[in-house]
């Protein structure tokens, strides 16, 4: 019994660890499409992939909700094909926040791919 509690514990510490690092990476990746086009969620999903994040859609779409709450997404429901669909475009705070959000990239990307990033010592 022991042993199953502290496995599932570990899962759930991986999971977080991956949401804390990674969730803001997608979150990224989501306004840079929606700077292109409106959006929705399955299309996102499959979009994710491309970029090697798997994401369900009851990870996505809270997400989502969390854009738009901030201002940085808003959405509307439209027929799609005779099908409801929640579909996301960005705002001008979502615009802003992707211009700064790409200088902290390049910002972290050259970091990354430095030699020696420099000590902080
Ligand atoms: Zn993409």
């Amino acid at each position: 019994m022991q042993d199953t509690f502290s496995a599932q514990l570990y899962i759930q510490h991986v999971t977080d660890h991956k949401r804390e690092l990674f969730y803001g990476l997608i979150r990224i990746h989501v306004l840079v499409h929606a700077s292109q086009e409106p959006i929705f969620g399955l299309a996102m999903m499959e979009e994710l992939e491309h970029h090697g994040y798997r994401i369900g859609p009851g990870t996505l779409y809270p997400l989502l909700h969390g854009l738009e709450r901030n201002g940085l997404l808003k959405s509307q429901l439209k027929n799609v094909d005779g099908r409801r669909r929640r579909i996301y475009t960005i705002t001008s705070a979502g615009r802003k926040a992707l211009a700064t959000a790409r200088a902290k990239v390049d910002e972290l990307h050259h970091e990354l791919h430095e030699k020696r990033p420099r000590s902080i010592l």
